[in-house]
């Protein structure tokens, strides 16, 4: 297969004429492309032409672009096996898991198809009768989008499916280590107005370019909790519109009526997946699991017994469970949390060396116990599959202990009990909360974070207003003097 390389520039093909970024496969190790990233002319051109193009697009009938969105979607699921496999070779998860995320990437851009035509905002209650008042909802112009590498095409859907729907431009930067399948996506925009879908690659500079720069009015981020506070303060700077969605440290919960063998063995299942995902590579990954003290050792058990079934390997084979993590220095900082930890008094049930593979970035999945509670492995973003498992005493413990982070994404219960799954949901400070069903996520329902996981939501109906000026229209369908002007002579205040 032969990767695209060329950015998409107002409608046109171009070869990147800046710093060239060579994409590795984490798998095989070998370099599978080089590409040519954004000059700085490039990035300024991308962005002349999402504003130009935005004139036409941000004025075109709703219902028009509801048309165009629905058959990005349809050559999504067409293009559903190559896309999967250009995923797979430039971020090594699973065929399977990049299938899937085809599907979900066209699901989107059908739901916002329809959502943006469903609106364009609400009529209030006027001051007088012969008045009309409005809540119109604008664009907001070009919107800046900048993705990480672990989900490349779904978080990149998550901005472009409601900016465009909305009425936007984008120009969207992919992860230096991921550009190949967001500029495989050029021929699925070409019956769209030139220019109102611009496709860069670059690194830090290119996203630090776009989020600097005075025609972009919104920056829709996805990454690291340190890359989002750089983009919030640049964006601070010149007061654009930011949507962040960074880094997590999601907890776990089990709750003691989790207790038969079955129930058991499936929120160890459940867990293992939630942990183990894209080789604990999604921000939602389990990242500390809080189990009561009377199951905790059955618990345990049946979490290492399930991981030691798990099958690392190729990841175009369909057999295999996980794939090699996405490059030697991501790999390199979970080995040194969980050696930390092991320093520190913990140990290292199971995983936690290469598995047995002979090449690519591979982390065989892991289970620690007796972690202490101030170390890294329970603190910070690991971002690989580790899964540190703790006991707890009470629930209060678990929902104190699943709340004492700087993060606040997502968090995972297991419960039958429903006072426990309604406390739950109460009082854990995150911006999703999956009961019984790890990691599901809605079209529908807002995705974002609590705390430092992030500011604004993605997904749902919030997920298009993140992308929308908001107007009030007051309109007096009479023009008469108002008494309440000048001579206040002739006023006579509260009469
Ligand atoms: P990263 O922060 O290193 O990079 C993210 C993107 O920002 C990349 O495209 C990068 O080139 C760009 N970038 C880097 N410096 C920049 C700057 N100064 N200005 C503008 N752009 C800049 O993150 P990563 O390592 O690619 O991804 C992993 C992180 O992403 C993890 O922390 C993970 O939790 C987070 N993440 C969050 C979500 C979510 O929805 N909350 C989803 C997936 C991943």
């Amino acid at each position: 297969m032969t990767a695209r390389t060329e950015l998409l520039i107002g409608g046109r093909s171009v070869a990147g004429a800046g710093g060239p970024l060579t994409v590795e496969n984490p798998y095989t190790e070998e370099t599978i492309a080089t590409v040519g990233g954004a000059s700085v002319e490039q990035t300024d051109a991308a962005i002349s032409a999402a504003r130009e193009a935005w004139r036409s697009w941000g004025t075109m009938p709703a219902g028009e672009r509801c048309e165009l969105l629905h058959e990005v979607a349809r050559r999504l699921r067409e293009q559903r096996d190559e896309l999967a496999a250009l995923m797979t070779a430039e971020v090594g998860k699973p065929l399977i898991e990049n299938s899937d995320e085809i599907d979900w990437c066209a699901a989107a851009f059908d739901y916002y198809a329809e959502i943006g035509r469903d609106s364009a905002g609400r009529v209030i209650p006027p001051i007088e009768s012969s008045q009309l008042a409005l809540v119109v909802k604008d664009p907001l112009g070009v919107v800046g989008c900048i993705v990480p590498w672990n989900y490349p095409l779904l978080l990149l859907t998550w901005k472009v499916a409601p900016a465009l729907a909305a009425g936007n431009t984008v120009v969207c930067k992919p992860s230096e280590l991921t550009p190949l399948s967001t500029l495989a996506l050029a021929p699925l925009f070409d019956h769209l107005p030139a220019g109102v879908v611009n496709l860069l690659a670059g690194a830090a500079e290119t996203g630090a370019a776009l989020t600097a720069d005075e025609r972009v009015d919104c920056i829709a981020f996805t990454g690291s909790v340190a890359t989002g506070k750089r983009v919030a303060i640049a964006c601070a700077e010149r007061v654009a519109r930011v949507n962040l969605e960074m880094g997590g440290k999601d907890p776990f919960i089990v709750c003691s009526d989790v207790a038969s063998a079955d129930d058991l063995e499936i929120a160890a299942r459940g867990g293992a997946w939630a942990a183990y995902l894209n080789a604990g590579q999604v921000c939602t990954s389990a990242e500390r699991f809080y189990v009561m003290d009377d199951i905790y050792d059955d618990y345990v058990n049946a979490f290492v017994d399930h991981t030691r079934t798990l099958v690392l390997g190729d990841p175009t084979e369909s057999g295999t469970d996980l794939g090699p993590m996405i490059s030697a220095a991501q790999r390199e900082k979970v080995v040194v949390q969980v050696e930390a930890a092991v320093a520190a008094g913990a140990e290292l049930l199971v995983g936690g060396d290469n598995g047995g593979q002979e090449q690519g970035h591979f982390y065989a999945p892991a289970v620690v116990t007796g972690a202490p509670a101030e170390t890294a492995l329970l603190r910070e973003e690991t971002f690989g599959p580790v899964a540190p498992i703790v006991p707890v005493k009470s629930l209060d413990q678990a929902i104190e202990l699943a709340n004492g982070t700087e993060f606040g994404l997502g968090a995972n219960v297991y419960t039958r009990d429903l006072a426990n799954a309604v406390k739950c949901m109460r009082e854990l400070r995150a911006g999703t909360v999956w009961i019984n069903d790890p990691l599901t996520d809605n079209d529908a329902g807002p995705f974002g974070g609590f705390k430092q996981s992030g500011l604004g939501r993605e997904l749902g109906r919030e997920g298009l207003e993140a992308f929308q000026e908001t107007k009030h229209v007051h309109m007096e369908t009479k023009i008469e003097r108002k008494e309440w002007w000048y001579p206040y002579s002739e006023y006579a205040a509260g009469g």
